[in-house]
């Protein structure tokens, strides 16, 4: 999957132009009403769009993927257009602020920090709403709201607060090539990640019950061959059979075996939990922050980090762990490279005595990526 094509493709939809996806998914082509060519700043309006990576948008296909102008205008035009908007919170009258506590919400199990002071900044929290239906032999049909912010780390609680005042704020204007920050796929990947581990916990029940389901079902099939074999052990030993009837019987109970094996497969497939997820609405968000500089000390090391202290919610936002994307509020250093790692890859550190991060895992930067560290199977159909 590619999100900026995705992202385009929908753009263009949204737009009234014309979409169709290439075979190989990696490219797509476009017909574009006049007023959406001259924005996109494309040069005629039948064009190809390519993910840029493999050939397949043949000759005359045009990149969409960072840092090219095609996303520059792209993103400013989806800001004003569509399902998404961009707003910015105003400043907070209270203008003067106690200092500023990181101790009080994060914890350095290996290290010592010093503060640096602080200023106030703005920082962008993007929120993406996802449509979500878990069908397994029932279907549960959900909306979910994830906020990533723009150095990357999941808000979790700053999504709802965001959508229930951004009504009351004022438009923010984006200027193509401001979003630069991070990568709006690399955050994509983040914000799927996140949104993909709150669908887990809120289908706990859902979860539980197709589980139940299922192993009732499985009881009751293999109860019923199991009837059916004792019935035929039985006759085979009430009548002593023996020769061409024994064989009858024993090629009969056989093939029950396989039935019951192809109906236990069936279940499986019935009972299979998928999962679809489709973004349907995007927020940026430009709120207030106050960023906070610490140096941190571990053994003769030292690094800077910068805080940020989220005047919304008036709390730090967690930290990103370095192996593995986790957001966390407990940082331990790595001794080398004085990674930070949340206390998951921490017992890893301490266990195997070396950095995840020192032998190269690091936050899945795609959505294949975060798919697969979740152990999800991904499934190349998308609805359109
Ligand atoms: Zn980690
Ligand atoms: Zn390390």
């Amino acid at each position: 999957m590619d999100n900026l094509l995705e992202f385009a493709y929908r753009l263009i939809e949204e737009n009234d132009g014309a979409v169709e996806w290439h075979d190989s998914r990696n490219g797509l082509e476009a017909l574009l009403p006049e007023e959406v060519q001259m924005r996109l700043g494309l040069p005629e309006p039948l064009v190809v769009i390519s993910n840029g990576i493999s050939s397949g948008g043949g000759p005359g296909g045009i990149p969409i993927g960072f840092g090219t102008e095609l996303l520059d205008r792209a993103i400013p035009m989806a800001m004003e257009t569509g399902r998404s908007a961009a707003v910015r919170m105003p400043v907070p009258s209270a203008r003067r602020q106690a200092d500023l506590d990181p101790s009080a919400s994060f914890s350095f199990p290996n290290a010592a920090f010093r503060p640096r002071g602080d200023h106030e900044s703005w920082l962008d929290y993007w929120v993406w709403s996802f449509d979500v239906s878990a069908d397994a032999d029932e279907r549960r049909e959900e909306v979910h709201h994830v906020s990533v912010s723009s150095v990357g780390a999941g808000c979790l609680s700053l999504a709802e607060i965001i959508l229930d005042q951004a009504s009351g704020w004022d438009a923010l204007k984006v200027r193509p090539g401001e979003i630069t920050e991070k990568s709006l796929d690399s955050l994509f990947a983040v914000a799927c990640d996140r949104a993909l581990r709150q669908v887990d916990e809120s289908l706990a029940g859902f979860k539980e019950t197709v589980t139940r389901h299922h192993g009732r079902d499985i009881d009751r099939i293999q109860r019923y061959f199991q009837d059916m074999r004792a019935e035929m052990e039985q006759e085979i030993e009430r009548r002593q059979l023996t020769g061409e009837e024994l064989e009858i019987r024993r090629e009969k109970m056989s093939q029950l075996e396989r039935e019951e094996g192809s109906k236990l497969a069936g279940l499986k497939e019935k009972y299979r939990l998928r999962l679809t997820l489709r973004p349907v609405a995007l927020l940026l968000a430009r709120l207030p922050v106050r960023r906070c500089d610490i140096l941190v000390k571990r053994r003769k090391g030292e690094r800077q980090l910068s805080l940020v202290y989220n005047l919304l919610t008036k709390g730090f936002d967690p930290v990103v762990c370095e192996a593995c994307g986790a957001d966390t509020f407990s940082l331990t250093l790595c001794d080398d490279a004085l990674h930070i790692l949340c206390p998951a890859c921490a017992l890893a550190l301490s266990s195997k005595k070396v950095c995840p991060r020192c032998q190269g895992k690091a936050p899945p930067s795609r959505v294949e990526g975060v798919l697969k560290r979740l152990g999800i199977e991904a499934s190349k159909q998308r609805e359109n």
